[in-house]
Parts: C-alpha cells; structure tokens; sequence
C-alpha cells in the first residue's frame, strides 16, 4: 500500500509523489489538498509507463532524508488548479492503450444508479456525459465511489450540471468509449473548480433557465442495455470488470447434448461424480455425497446483432419454470435412467424460439478461452420488464465445467488480474486528481515547493 499525490512546480509541471504506508502516518495529517510546501531530500525515479497520472517520466518518492514543510501563506499569486484533460477524440486514442489515467471535464446529462438504501455489496453508478462531442459517454464509478457519488448527488439542492472527473480510465466497448473511474478518481461540479465553472456558464448561457423535467439520478434504470454483439466485444476488449448488462434475445437453440441438470454436491454445489452405489464430492472429499439435482442449460440466443451461448443455472430457471430441478425430474422419471440422462423438460424445449429479456453478468471467466458463455442472472417472463426483485443469486459455484475455473474462486473474478479498470490501477489509497501549481523556487535549486491535493 502506498498514496501517490498530485504536485505541480514552479514550472506548471506536474508530478506524481509517492508515500508508502509505512511513511504515511508521518504525513498524512498534512496532505490536504491545496496545502502548499516546501519539499527537498526526496527520491526521483521513473514513472511506472502504465496507467500515468500526469505527462512526466519522473516521480518523487518521499524516503528517509525528506523534508516536508508546509507553507502557512502562499509567497506568489497561484493558480487554483491544473487538470490534465483530454477530449472525446484523444479519449478514444487512449481507449484500452491502459497508458494514461487522464481527466474530463462535460456536462451530465443522466445518471444511472444500482445503489439501494441501504448499500448492498456491489454497486455501480454510471454517468452519461457530453464531451466536446455530440456523442455520449458513459462513465462507470463502482462500489464505494458509486454509493459516494449517490449519497452527493441525492443530497444536492439541483442538480449538477457539468462535472470533472480526474484518473479515469477509457474503453472502447462495442464501438462506445466508456470512462471507468479508478481508485484515483475524484469528482468535482459545477463550479468546484475553474475549469467546470467556465462549462457550467457556458451551459447555463445556453439553456433556458427552466430547471429541467426530469430527475438526473434515476436509480430503477439498474443496469445498461446491450446488444449481444456489444456483449461479445465486451469480451473481446478484455475488460475483466464484472458489470451487469440487460439483453433481449431470442432463443435459436436449446442445446440438449449439453443435459439440463446435474447432481450437485448440497454442501459445495459442485457437480458430484456418480458411482454405482453413492456419489463422490472432490471438492469435499466425500465418497458418500449428499447430491441435489440443479438445473444447467445452455442455449443460443440471437438479437438483430448477433448470436453467443447463455447459461442459464437453477435459481433462474427454477423461477421462470415455477418448478425444481428434482421435480421435473419426478416428471420424466425412467426407470433405469438417471435423471441427468433423461432428455430435455418440454417446459425447457419449449423455450426455443421464445424472446426474453435477461439480466448477464460479465465477469472474468467470460473471458477465458474455454468459457464462451453468458450467466444469466435474472429473468423477465418472455418479452418484457424485469421484476423489481433482486438478482437471483446463481452462487457461482453452481456451474459444474470442469473446464471452468469459476469452480475455484467461487464465481468471483480474480481480483488480482484487473487491468486497472477500476482500483488497482492508481495504487495508493487515495491519490487525487487536482493538482495546485505555485511559483517560488524554482526546481533548479533542488527544491520543490508544491501544492498538494
Ligand atoms: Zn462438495
């Protein structure tokens, strides 16, 4: 653990300083942002080449010998603030080049949030923004920075209407430039800062002075729609966050070579290995397993854009059908024949050539080359809105692929593997985005006097 900071020199350059946690109780009294200080004896090094806070190849690293002093009265007139921000076009340049952590400055136009009161343990808030472009952007903020963002914008009079957002991290998704927030990110609006006070003017010039019909923050739109071919390219992208999307498609195919259930273990929910006389958990380590029949399909589902596999687990389809997977197997009971050999349910056959609307979780398996599927995690009856309730809960353990690595993590995504995507990415607990310039000495004389923030 370390907390990088945002320091400008005399010279208007910016510089990333990093304090590692050992260091940190030592300073962190006195980083508060815009704070300005002498700082001299430090390490320089270079600049890690991925994901940069700011356009040098160099940073401070505080060390032993550091002299950090602040400065009670500022000895020169300083300027308020110092952005690093990049427009839609330089956006979609730096789109999954995972070498920049830039700044944006646009007007919100529409704010999407799955925070519920109170917080539940995953959360996202997504932000469409206008850019220097007529196109829009999303922008994703994610678990505790998407409940910060809620609480602020609930408990803001009017609504904002121009926002900056600083170390994000842009994707192309299906075409789309989306910005994702990184545990760098801060947000400021309207006028909090200069640079979205002269927008936010600007927007007010523009607009009529009504207030506007509807609330920014809409908080049942839960999740995105997307086409399944985004979804597919979604994949492709390599983003390895775990998001929610909403699709509507039609079933092409039901693949029956694939079984409709299996026997899971009732204290793991892995598959259990059948025997003669009993069943075996590996998992477990159990010869005599206690087994619970669950439902696993896999069917092809088609849009307008394209067609992938989904998967469709026993909590969802329990729910759909109003039927357990032991209960149908009652239904179709041959004797002779175990229950995962008999051929499809016909409630399941029947479901070719029906559309749905279904909640997908993307996580990082979806990107593994021997795991092509969707989970889906939520279902409308046929063609139509979802319930209110919450997302069944398919407990990722249920998917009994032995190819499936999800059977060792439990369902989760490897934390370890994200790409910066949303906390690893700017390192230190809490690096900021708004960075201060002074004038006073100059660098030349080995010191650094520098605002933080
Ligand atoms: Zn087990």
């Amino acid at each position: 653990m370390w907390m990088d900071l945002l320091m400008v020199d005399v010279n208007g350059t910016m510089m990333q300083a990093t304090i590692s946690a050992g260091r940190l109780p030592e300073y962190r009294g006195r980083l508060i942002a815009g704070s300005m200080f002498t700082l001299s004896g430090f390490d320089v090094s270079r600049a890690a080449q991925n994901f940069r806070l700011t356009d040098s190849s160099l940073m401070i690293r505080f060390s032993d010998m550091t002299s950090f002093k602040e400065l009670p009265a500022p000895v020169s007139p300083l300027p308020e603030e110092a952005f690093r921000f990049r427009n839609q076009s330089e956006l979609v340049g730096l789109a999954n080049t995972s070498t920049q952590l830039p700044d944006v400055v646009g007007e919100i136009l529409c704010v999407k949030s799955t925070v519920s009161d109170p917080p539940e343990e995953k959360n996202r808030v997504m932000v469409t923004m206008k850019l220097d472009s007529d196109e829009t952007i999303t922008l994703s903020l994610f678990d505790s920075q998407a409940v910060a963002f809620h609480k602020q914008l609930e408990a803001m009079q009017v609504d904002p209407k121009v926002m900056v957002a600083t170390s994000i991290n842009p994707k192309m998704v299906g075409g789309r430039l989306f910005l994702n927030a990184t545990s760098g990110t801060h947000v400021y609006f309207d006028k909090a800062t200069r640079a979205g006070e002269v927008l936010f003017y600007q927007l007010v010039t523009r607009d009529t002075g009504l207030p506007s019909v509807a609330p920014l923050l809409r908080s049942y739109a839960k999740v995105e729609t997307m086409s399944i071919a985004e979804l597919t390219s979604f994949i492709v992208s390599a983003a390895t966050q775990e998001i929610d999307f909403l699709c509507t498609g039609r079933v092409v195919h039901v693949d029956a070579g694939r079984g409709w259930c299996y026997v899971a273990c009732s204290k793991c929910s892995k598959k259990l290995e059948r025997s003669a006389s009993a069943f075996t958990c590996v998992r477990c380590n159990n010869s005599h397993a206690v087994g619970a029949l669950r439902y696993r399909v896999e069917m092809a589902i088609c849009d307008d854009t394209g067609e992938a596999t989904f998967v469709w687990f026993d909590g969802v389809m329990a729910k759909l059908h109003s039927l357990r997977a032991s209960e149908a197997a009652q239904m179709l009971a041959e004797d002779g024949v175990n229950p995962e050999d008999t051929g499809l349910p016909p409630f399941i056959a029947e479901m070719e050539g029906k559309t749905y609307t279904f909640q997908v979780r993307v996580t990082a398996f979806n990107f593994t080359e021997h795991h092509r599927t969707f989970t889906i995690t939520r279902v409308a009856e046929e063609h139509g809105r979802l319930p209110v309730d919450a997302v069944i809960n398919n407990g990722g353990n249920d998917d009994e692929d032995d190819d499936d690595p999800s059977d060792e993590t439990g369902g989760k995504a490897p934390d370890g593997d994200e790409d910066a995507g949303d906390s690893a990415s700017a390192g230190g607990t809490g690096s900021s985005g708004k960075a201060r310039r002074n004038t006073g000495a100059g660098p030349s004389e080995g010191v650094k006097k520098s605002r933080v923030v």
